[in-house]
């Protein structure tokens, strides 16, 4: 028989995990929830951050291990996290899972809610600024316009390409297009839009690194997009608009690049 010693003591208080959205980039994008949740957690696992100043808000008793992603490059597999996530919360402890832009848009939230559902560890799930609104805002535009675009498509760029044949719904789709983890492919993307029957002059924004300090933006046409792609200018992340909405920042774009040009 295992002495008294030898049996592990479950923890005096529940664990508890709450699912913080850490916006896209800059701390001054969190929510004071969000940074009251992070300064007393006890653990945090955090995803790919785009600026350091917010690893300074964690605190130096926690336990802070990286779990992120960035191009491809997996620092713990899908399962480690699910399993960190059981073991400490096991241990009674008090855990931040720290998910960039909005933790509810393609983060993997429901599986990790999905995993605790089964160990019966409770959670809580703190909204933020996702991408998807950092980046309109860089291109000073609005994702809806009254009379031009009253719906919004948040798409991700892999279900395009792989399979261009399902995705032939957006062709009727009447407003603005949002796609995720396509800036390295734009140029593919952009001719499936067009052989869906997307018009060459639909303006095209992309914005890379949205919501941080070091934010770029350009905007085209889909026709150009797909003759010349649009250059990635950093090696961080970017998101694709579409849609008759961006047409005033385009035009605003195109006078700018027109004066510069006729500059002596
Ligand atoms: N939950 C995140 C999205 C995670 S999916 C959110 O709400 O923003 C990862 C994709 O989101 C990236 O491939 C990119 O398309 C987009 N993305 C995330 N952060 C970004 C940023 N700061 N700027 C531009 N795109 C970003």
């Amino acid at each position: 028989m295992a002495s008294p010693k030898a049996m592990s003591i479950p923890p005096s208080r529940p664990g508890f995990v709450s699912f913080v959205s850490a916006g896209p980039g800059s701390p001054d994008l969190l929510t004071l929830r969000a940074e009251s949740l992070l300064k007393s957690a006890e653990v945090v696992l955090y995803d790919a951050l785009l600026e350091e100043g917010m690893q300074k808000l964690f605190p130096n008793e926690a336990e802070c291990v990286y779990v992120g992603k960035r191009s491809g490059a997996h620092s713990k597999t899908q399962e480690e996290i699910n399993e960190l996530l059981v073991h400490y919360g096991k241990q009674g402890k008090q855990i931040v899972r720290l998910k960039g832009g909005d933790a509810s848009v393609f983060g993997r939230l429901g599986e990790e809610i999905q995993i605790l559902r089964s160990h019966n560890i409770p959670f809580q799930i703190i909204p933020g600024v996702s991408s998807v609104t950092a980046g309109i805002s860089e291109l000073n535009s609005s994702l809806t316009l009254r009379g031009v675009s009253r719906q919004i498509l948040i798409i991700d760029g892999h279900s395009i390409v792989e399979d261009p044949k399902s995705a032939s719904y957006l062709s009727s789709f009447p407003g603005t297009l949002v796609i995720l983890m396509a800036s390295q492919k734009v140029e593919i993307v952009a001719s499936i839009l067009l052989e869906l029957g997307y018009k060459k002059e639909t303006p095209i924004g992309l914005v890379e690194k949205a919501g941080s300090s070091s934010s770029q933006m350009q905007i085209s046409t889909l026709g150009e997009a797909k003759e010349y792609g649009l250059k990635l200018s950093t090696d961080g992340p970017g998101i694709l608009y579409l849609g008759e909405t961006l047409r005033e920042t385009y035009n605003l774009y195109q006078e700018h690049a027109k004066t510069i040009s006729n500059l002596p």
